[in-house]
């Protein structure tokens, strides 16, 4: 169970990712229209002096959602409050942190399709009207109550949209889609956290990094890391294609971005499924790595490469996916 952790910023110190994560739209790198977007939406509720409209974000981890949340409360001037689905447990969790927003702020849910029928309810008329309605004690002398709320924002972030109920979707006013970053765009985003970190980069550098970073700008981030400690151990202060192939190559990180664990997916539907197509339940237990990390970690940049696809049957591995791992179909 390692998939997870490439995407954490677990090796980076807290302050050193604060430092690198972009505050405003315009240190936000890619994603130009839907920064274009982002900025009229934003311009247009602080003119008009009420809450911005909530807010979904969705696509796969490490792509931006939580800098995004960030950014839109940097930007319209509020608070940033920020929890997670999982931490909220019972009706009243929600509640007291509904109750404690002040006008205007923004509140961050993130894997909101994680959270319980019971609260999403909640979730409703808090989202709709600004009222919370909750009921005040137990049995025959319970009584709902409603209690006014101040305008806010609400953003909400999730790997799929799919997950979602449509009661909760239709109550967002604007729907924001992540995708993966253009090795361009992602060699940027390298430069830029090199030259806050103190390690330059050089361009052939970044963009050999950037290409090996599957399109995730957390990832891009986490190399560039490891990359300085290559640098370090060789007594270089740039970094340059040469540490970046040293680098790559000590993580078994190939030229396309995978690593052991996509290697073992697809070599594993490969030896034990003929190739596929196989059902996501079978591949977690062969793997022993959870359907959802499946799902939102391991899949999307493999079905991006063309290297698997989705069918209806299951999982299966495409001709191109047999000629990067070297095999014959
Ligand atoms: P998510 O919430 O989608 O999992 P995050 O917002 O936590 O992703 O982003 C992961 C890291 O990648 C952040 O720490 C941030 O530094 C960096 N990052 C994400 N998007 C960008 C971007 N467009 N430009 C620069 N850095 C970015």
């Amino acid at each position: 169970m390692m998939s997870k952790e490439r995407f954490l910023d677990a090796n980076i110190p807290d302050e050193m990712a604060a430092t690198i994560r972009p505050r405003s739209l315009l240190d936000f790198i890619g994603h130009e229209s839907l920064k274009q977007n982002l900025s009229v939406f934003v311009s247009g509720a602080r003119n008009r002096g009420e809450a911005m409209d909530h807010v979904l974000l969705y696509g796969p981890p490490g792509l931006g959602k939580t800098t995004l949340a960030h950014i839109v409360a940097n930007e319209l001037g509020t608070n940033f409050r920020a929890t997670a689905a999982p931490m909220l447990t019972k009706q009243g969790d929600l509640a007291a942190i509904l109750t404690s927003l002040e006008p205007m702020d923004v509140l961050f849910i993130d894997e909101i399709h994680r959270l319980p029928t019971a609260i999403e309810e909640v979730l409703y008329s808090a989202m709709e009207d600004f009222k919370l309605d909750i009921m005040l004690g137990e049995g025959p002398s319970a009584k709902s109550v409603r209690i006014d709320l101040p305008p806010f924002t609400l953003v909400g972030a999730t790997t799929r949209t799919g997950l979602l109920s449509n009661p909760l979707r239709d109550r967002f006013g604007i729907d924001l889609r992540l995708t993966f970053y253009s090795p361009g765009d992602l060699a940027k985003i390298i430069m830029r956290s090199a030259n806050i970190l103190g390690t330059p980069i050089d361009g052939d550098g970044a963009l050999m990094l950037a290409k090996s970073a599957r399109g995730t700008p957390r990832i891009a981030n986490r190399l560039l890391k490891r990359a300085r400690d290559f640098a370090g151990a060789l007594s270089k202060n740039q970094i340059t294609a040469d540490i970046i192939k040293t680098t790559l190559f000590q993580l078994h990180i190939d030229e396309c971005g995978l690593d052991e664990i996509d290697r073992e997916y697809m070599n594993t539907i490969i030896k034990h499924y003929a190739g596929g197509p196989v059902g996501i339940e079978n591949l977690s237990a062969a793997l022993s790595e959870p359907a959802d990390t499946i799902e939102d970690v391991i899949e999307p940049y493999l079905m991006q490469l063309g290297f698997i696809q989705r069918t209806p049957r299951g999982r299966i591995i495409t001709d191109a996916g047999y000629k990067h791992l070297g095999l014959e179909k």
